[in-house]
This record gives structure tokens, sequence and C-alpha cells, in this order.
């Protein structure tokens, strides 16, 4: 036996699971949602709950219901979607089986309440739509990028190639695509999309693919907006990203209504006010017109980089994408937006954390609109009364661009409200603070635009509604007294009972000479009247006997009745009403949606330019010039992380790149020194200061004039993919071959030890040709002799048989390295940066500060010192990099086949113990003494 499926409740499960086939479904049962067959199997396994058997062979688990919030949660961060199938009808009123409807469809990408979202990161849902037939790096992919909590719609197109990083500085987390036509019985996942999602780690949902036929889409937006034709939007009705657009708002539209087909036909009050809210027609109108993402109004840095650079997280924190992706909290400790977060001069609005992070990993191209932003920052760390009331007057600002959705999406709860009208009630006083103030006339303008829209909305929540509104709805407390007259009448009625069952009490006793008679209330019953047991047998005939105590009897009258009827009717009445009057008012502040969301931009700008200008102002940032030559100078530049860290103890720098009038005009800086020196550091920082300083923020320096800039590439470290699929050599080749085909001479290039991940030939004979090319000399030009770029390039290397590259071409390489001072037999970092080349690698002096055994050390030194002998002086200023090889070839052979070369080589590091790794380096110790004493 299959168990027994044929029941009303399981037909209906059924029925909606058909519905749902690609979701988990949580169906409402009583107190719990429950779930069955394959999903209670999977919602067991990922949120560890029991299972059991409804009856022999139906699988269930389940949730209670009032704590599904957190079990939704959970499934979403693991990639999960979720219908939520809730009771629609008063049980009690139910005719056979009780009503349901599909409330809301949960996803990673449309999440919009409060506990599932981090309010300093945003949460995308995208749809891509590949163009062209083929699997090419080359072939074309629109893309549209929604937020739902806040309504921000953008659209964008790009070679597939990119696509990843383009999904990864959006914060994608989830993705639409057309499901392959033709196999609607089992849809897969096509390959290009499987490796977008991989690469992300996030999860991914296929869609009817007529959704991304152009045709449809456009429909699906015209209707959406109400238009006729795009124009409005500054579109074409060809553009690349509609189709991706239109299957977006069609998800949109379908997770975000009543499921039809169900429409519930009793749904009443008494299901529940919040049931009965959520099944009023939904509205998508704070979803923006979309926008068209130019690539080249910003200075693109691809996800490598952002990642490498540590500017969102740092690279110890940064949990895998899959799990930040949805609502995980990350870390910005050590991060570059960590900087902006130190407590009393971060952003004071959700709103401007978010737009803080979209500033610092998409920086502005554009010279003007990032000069306007700094002149702003600027105004505001000259005039500190005015920057301190703008940042008091931005403090009360609550996270108005997603309770506007929630608002209108019928999610807000009462706090939301009373929040939103708030919020909006500041545009005065926010406004005020700029008024003279030439660098925001921009902002202020817009400021008093929306005003007229936002201010009634304000001031009709302000005159409705407490101040200290009720988390729910459930049990009432919005309303002001005064505001509504049935209102008032119903919860008149409610608050006199005490008085009037006093009353009757009193009547009672004296009438009937029961001085010890009570009239009392319990939630099971209702009103009773109670006589000791002593006394029950004088309880007069009209009493009605109801429940029997120990020591006691209940009685009820037909008068108490009726007057409990009466009571309670009106607690339901006034209940009714407060929903119906917080839902109008929720209704009028979603007519004004757009103006919101205008609000919510103007207010998250000034706080993260406030923010700027609290930490310029704080640390001393300059502000930088920028420049249309693409030249690099910074004096004295600090690290922005670093320099927080260390204080005092960080030792500033210079960079000059591309300056003509300075001693080398050269765009290429090989940057030597011993490990440990701050190489890395310097080339990170120079790429930190130039982001900063396009995102329109002061930077840590004395002085700075940067050429605008395009793009930001970094190789550096070994940041391994193995998980992709690559060795981390490949990853690393992989790089920066995107670099020598994607650099142009506006772009800033920071190399970090090229060539490590093979052997010490190839890895140099690869970093000098790469050093070549990007500094454009001629050798390393392509054969058909097309101009190569020569970008601004920072190139760090251990590798200092390099530096002869500046002798050889001096107006196109020059040398920097850390200075060290050797004390003895000790060196002593200075961290800094100066002309000329490192002499020598110190690599063994490293290793004794590592704590490598000494007589280790000493061997290494007298080895050293033989090798160098034995090979003259290894480097002569013009020698070739070949005949350089060539001396590196004989050096290198003749240590390889030492004994304890070998047994390194051997050596799998993979699976090493610490424990291991340390007998091992002993062993190798044994070897070299034994080879000493022969
Ligand atoms: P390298 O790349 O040359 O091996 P790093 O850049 O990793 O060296 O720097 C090593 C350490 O030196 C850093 O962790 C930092 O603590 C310190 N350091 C680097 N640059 C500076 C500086 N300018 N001032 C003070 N300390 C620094
Ligand atoms: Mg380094």
């Amino acid at each position: 036996m299959s168990g027994n499926r044929d029941t009303p409740a399981m037909r209906q499960y059924d029925a909606f699971k058909q519905r749902y086939p690609d979701c988990v479904l949580f169906f409402r049962m009583g107190d719990f949602y429950e779930m069955f067959d394959q999903d209670a199997l999977t919602v067991s396994r990922a949120l560890g709950l029991t299972l059991t058997e409804r009856s022999p062979g139906i699988k269930m688990a389940g949730v209670p219901y009032h704590s599904v919030e957190t079990y939704l949660h959970r499934m979403i961060a693991q990639g999960f979607r979720v219908a939520v199938c809730d009771q629609v009808q008063d049980p009690r009123e139910a005719k056979g089986i009780v009503e349901r409807a599909v409330t809301r469809v949960v996803t990673p990408g449309t999440l919009v309440d409060d506990a599932m979202l981090d309010d300093g990161a945003s949460n995308n849902l995208a749809a891509v739509c590949f163009l062209d037939a083929g699997d090419t790096p080359e072939g074309r992919v629109g893309g549209a990028v929604v937020e739902l909590s806040t309504g921000a719609f953008s659209l964008f197109d790009c070679p597939a190639g990119a696509l990843v990083d383009e999904l990864a500085r959006r914060s994608v987390s989830e993705v639409l695509f057309a499901e392959p036509t033709g196999r609607e019985e089992s849809p897969t996942t096509p390959p290009r999309v499987e490796r977008v999602l991989r690469a992300l780690g996030v999860p991914g949902a296929p869609r009817p693919s007529w959704h991304f036929r152009a045709a449809e889409a456009l429909e699906a937006i015209y209707e959406h907006y109400e238009v006729a034709t795009l124009a409005g939007f500054g579109l074409t009705e060809h553009d690349p990203a509609i189709p991706a657009a239109g299957a977006v708002l069609r998800y949109l539209r379908e997770t975000q209504s009543i499921d039809e087909s169900h429409k519930p036909t009793s749904a009443g009050f008494s299901s529940g006010a919040s049931i009965a809210l959520q099944l009023r027609p939904r509205s998508l109108t704070h979803i923006a017109p979309p926008k068209r993402d130019n690539p080249s109004d910003y200075l693109q840095i691809d996800a490598a980089s952002l990642r490498s650079l540590e500017i969102e997280r740092t690279i110890r924190a940064a949990a895998p994408a899959s799990s930040s992706a949805s609502g995980g909290r990350t870390t910005t400790d050590g991060s570059l937006i960590g900087v902006f977060a130190s407590p009393g001069r971060a952003c004071r609005t959700s709103m401007g954390k978010r737009l803080l992070r979209e500033w610092l990993c998409r920086p502005l191209a554009d010279r003007s609109a990032i000069e306007a932003r700094h002149a702003c920052v600027a105004t505001l760390v000259d005039a500190p009364p005015m920057r301190e009331a703008l940042v008091e007057a931005l403090s009360g600002v609550q996270d108005v661009s997603r309770i506007i959705a929630r608002v209108g999406l019928w999610r807000a709860t009462p706090r939301d409200l009373v929040a939103l009208g708030r919020s909006l009630a500041r545009v005065d006083v926010i406004a005020a603070t700029l008024e003279s103030a030439h660098a925001f006339q921009h902002c202020h303008a817009e400021l008093l635009a929306v005003r007229e829209a936002l201010a009634p909305v304000a001031a009709e929540i302000a005159r409705v509604c407490v101040d200290d509104a009720p988390a729910h709805l459930r049990e009432g407390g919005l309303v002001r007294p005064g505001v509504d007259p049935a209102l008032d009448e119903a919860r008149h009625l409610q608050h006199e009972s005490g008085q009037w069952l006093a009353e009757y009490q009193k009547t009672l006793v004296e009438r009937y000479e029961l001085p010890s008679l009570k009239v009392g209330y319990n939630k099971v019953f209702g009103y009773f009247i109670e006589l000791p047991a002593a006394q029950a047998r004088r309880a007069p005939d009209q009493f009605t006997r109801k429940q029997t105590l120990k020591n006691a009897e209940r009685y009820i009258t037909p008068e108490l009745k009726e007057y409990e009827e009466k009571v309670l009717s009106a607690g339901e009445r006034a209940l009714a009403r407060e929903v119906e009057i917080f839902a109008s008012l929720c209704a009028a502040a979603a007519a004004q949606a757009q103006a919101t969301a205008r609000f919510a931009g103007v207010v998250a700008t000034l706080d993260v330019l406030a923010c700027f200008a609290q930490i310029a102002a704080h640390k001393r940032w300059v502000r930088p010039t920028l420049s249309e030559e693409p030249i690099l100078d910074i004096r004295q530049g600090r690290h922005p992380v670093l320099d927080d860290l260390l204080g005092s103890d960080f030792v500033p720098n210079d960079v000059t790149l591309g300056d003509p009038a300075a001693e080398s005009p050269a765009r290429l800086a090989l940057i030597t020194g011993p490990n440990m020196a701050g190489k890395s550091t310097f080339i990170r920082q120079v790429a930190l200061l130039t982001i900063l300083a396009h995102a329109g923020s002061f930077i840590p320096a004395e002085s700075a004039l940067i050429g605008m800039t395009d793009r930001v590439f970094t190789r550096i470290g070994a940041d391994d993919a193995l998980h992709a699929g690559q060795s981390t050599f490949m990853v690393e080749m992989v790089e920066t071959s995107s670099i020598l085909h994607h650099a142009t001479d506006r772009s800033l290039v920071i190399l970090d030890e090229i060539g490590r991940g093979t052997s010490t030939l190839d890895g140099l004979a690869l970093a000098w040709a790469i050093a070549e090319r990007l500094s454009g000399a001629e050798e390393s030009r392509a054969p058909a002799r097309v101009r190569t770029a020569t970008p601004r390039t920072l190139f760090a290397t251990h590798y200092h048989e390099m530096t002869d590259l500046a002798d050889r071409l001096p107006d196109r390489v020059m040398n920097l390295q850390v200075a060290v001072r050797e004390w003895g037999d000790q060196i002593i970092f200075l961290h800094r940066i100066l002309p000329g080349r490192a002499s020598r690698s110190y690599g063994i002096h490293v290793a004794k500060l590592a704590g490598l055994p000494p007589d280790v050390v000493r061997r290494a030194g007298a080895l050293l010192e033989s090798l160098s002998v034995s090979h003259g002086a290894t480097r002569s200023p013009t020698a070739s990099p070949a005949a350089s090889g060539n001396a590196q070839l004989s050096l290198f052979t003749e240590y390889l086949q030492h004994p304890a070369m070998v047994e390194l080589k051997e050596m799998n590091l993979d699976h090493l113990t610490p424990l291991q790794a340390f007998d091992t380096l002993r062993s190798i110790q044994q070897t070299l003494k034994t080879a000493d004493d022969r």
C-alpha cells in the first residue's frame, strides 16, 4: 500500500505541488507548515528536521508556523526556492477542506524582508540571455538586474567571457536563464550557464524560453510600465538587454502575486489581519524604469581584482559565494570598505552603506562627475558645522528604499510605515543643511522636487499613527485615538468592559445576596460568573452552568452572553478598521514609490559624501587632482587599511609613473626587494588610492595627481581556484592573458610575483616577456605591428634579474626597490620605496627570520657564496634575458641534482601534515649534513 494519498488535504497538496515543481512547498496545516515526499527529505536534510510519516509511504517533515521565517532564511541561504502555501480561510468557517493559496514564493533573488537581508549589501536578481548560438567568449549576452527590495533596475550587455565579472560586481544571488527548448520534460542547464552559476556560486532558475523572445519581452515591459514605447527610458526596442528585462519582470510578477488559479473566495479578517493583507493585489510600482549601464561610465574592476584588492571583504573572510550571496553577513574588517566603517564616521543609513559599497566597487570613469563628488566632499571638509548638521539630519532616516518596496508588496509592518513617515518628514531638515552650498545644488533641487509628493504622505502617517507603533497588526494599536470615529467607538466598548463587568457583578451580588460571586473572563470560555462550590446550590435559575472547577462553579447568563458577543465583535471590528486604515496609508505611500526612491537616492548620496568628508577631515586625507594624461604622481601615499592598523608606524611612499617631466618618464616600474619588505603593500596601495580617487573620495597622501583610469587590473598572490578545475598557475596565466588583451593606455596594472607558479626559468622568461609587452617595447609587438597598449604598470617581482630591463628600455621601464638596512647579518625592513634595484634577494635572511634552524641557514649562506663565485657575476648590466637565462639554467641543474633537492621535489605538499613537514625538513637537513661531512 502506498499510503493514503486520496484524502482531500493530500489532493489539495498535490495540486499545489504540481504548480510549483521547482519549489519546496511549505504547506500550512494548523500550527505547522508541513512538507511531504521528496520535499520532506530535502528539508529534513537541509534543516536537520525529523522525518516522519503522515501515513505509511508518505514522508513528512514540519516546522512550527511562528518560526517559519527562520527556516525560510536557512532554506534560501542554501539556494532553495520555497512556495509558502497558507490557509486563507478561518478553519471554523470551512465547509469541507479549508481553502489555501500560495501567498508567496521566496527565492534568493527576490527577498524583501529585513530579517533575510543584509542592510549593508544589496541583493539582486539577474536574468541573462545569450544572444548567439555558439558557446564562445565573444558571443553577446544581454542582462537585466533588479533589486526587488529597493526597485533598482539596470540593463547591460557584454561578451559572454565577461559575464561573471558583470554579475559578480552587481551582487547577484539568483540568475534566470532560458530553459533549453525541446526538453521541457527534464530541463538541463546549458553548459555556458552552468559555468557562470558555478563561478558565482549562486543558484539559477530556468524559465520558459518564450519569456526571452523579443516580442514577448517587450510586451511584458510595456505592460508593466503602461507605456507603448521605450523611448522615454532612453532605450530602443532592439536593445540586446530587452529579452532579459522582459523575463525578469515576468518572474517578479509571477513570484509576487497570489496564485490566480487558487484565488480564495471567502478570505475574511477572521483569518487574521496579516493574511488578509497578503491577499491584496501587490504592487510592483516601486520597480524603477530600466536604466542602461554603460561600461564606459565606470572604472572597471574585474571580479578577481575586487577580491585580491580586498575592497569589499578580506580574502580570509571571503565566504563561499553561495552563502554570502543570500543574506550572509560579510566581514569588512581589514577591507577597504571597513576603513569607512569606523564608529562615529560611518554612513548613517543603510542606503548609504549600500551605495558606499557600490561606489567603491564601481567607481566612476567620467572626470567631471568625479570632480563633482570631490567638490562636495571638499565643501563638507571645509565647513565642519555644515557637515555635522547634515550628518545629524541624515541620522533619523530609515531604510526607506526597502520599506517602500515592502509597502507595495503588503509585507510592511506598522513600524515600517511609521518609520517611513518619519523619514520622509526629514526632507526639509536635510534640504535646509544644503541651502547655500554650491556643490550640493543638484541634491538640494532634487529634494525640493520630491518634497511636494512626500510631505503629505509623511504628514498623514504622523497624524494617523501612534509614535510607538506595534511590531505587527495582529493586536491593533497603530491608529491614534480621535482619528476614526468607528474605531474609537469599537475601542470604547472594549475598554469599557472592565467597568461594565464590575457593575454587573455588583448588581448580581446585591440582587441575589451572594457576596462571593465574581464575574471573570478567560480565553477559552469567555465571560463567566463564578460561585464558590459551597454557594453553588444558591445559584438562581437564570444561571446556566458552564464549567465545574474543584472549588467553584462557573455560569453564564443570557445578558452576559450578549455582552460578550458585543465586546468580542467590537474587538474584531476595531482590528478590521485598523487594517483598513493601515492599508489605505500603505496605498497612499505606494503611490509615491518613485518620489520615495528619488528621495532615497539623494539621502544615500549625501550619506556617502558625508562619510567621505568625515574620514577625510579626521584622517587628513587630501583631494586628488585628476588629469587626462596617463600619469600617476602620489606623494607620501599611505595604504588606507594598514595606515589605520599601524598608525605612525606606517611608512608613506611616493610613486611617479608616466610623467615626462620626471627623472624617468617610464609608465612601468619594477619593484624588487626582499620578501616582507613591503612590495605587495605598496602596489596594492597605489591601486586602492586610484580607486578611491575615482569613487569620489579624498585619499591618504600629501598630494596626488591621478590620470583618468578606465580599468584596474591586478594579478596578486596565489589565489587558488582549484575548485574551478584550474591549477594556480593556469589561473595566473588566464588572468595575465586577460590583462594583456584588455589593458589600454588608460589602465592601471598591478602585477605581483608573476611567474611564481612554474619553474624558475619558465617563470622568469614569462615575467620578462610580459613586462616587455606592457612597457610597449618593440620586441614584444604583435607581428602585424599593431600598437599595443602601455598601461601604467607596477610589477613586483622577486626575480631581481628582471631589473636589467630598465637598462635596456630606460624610457619605458624604471626600477624601484624597497629599502632595507643590513645590520651585521640581520636585516631591518625600512618599507621605503626608493629608485634603483635590490642588489640581492635576501632570501636567506628572511628564512632566518622565519626560524629556519641556524645550521641550515649557515649552510645555505655558504652554498650561495660558492654558487655566486662559480658563476662569477650572475648579471651584467646589458645581459640579455637569454644570457641570464643560460646562467640560471646551469645554476639550477647543479642544484637540482642534489639529493636534498630531489627529496624536496618529490614531496607532495598537499598531503603533508605540519608534523610530517617538520620531519621531512629534518630529514632534508640530515641529507645536507651528511653531504657536508662527505
Ligand atoms: P612583500 O610583498 O615585499 O613580501 P608585504 O607587502 O607583504 O611584503 O609586506 C609585509 C609586511 O610589512 C606587511 O604585512 C606590513 O605589516 C609591513 N609593511 C609593508 N609596507 C609597510 C609600510 N609602508 N610601512 C609599515 N609597514 C609596512
Ligand atoms: Mg608580496
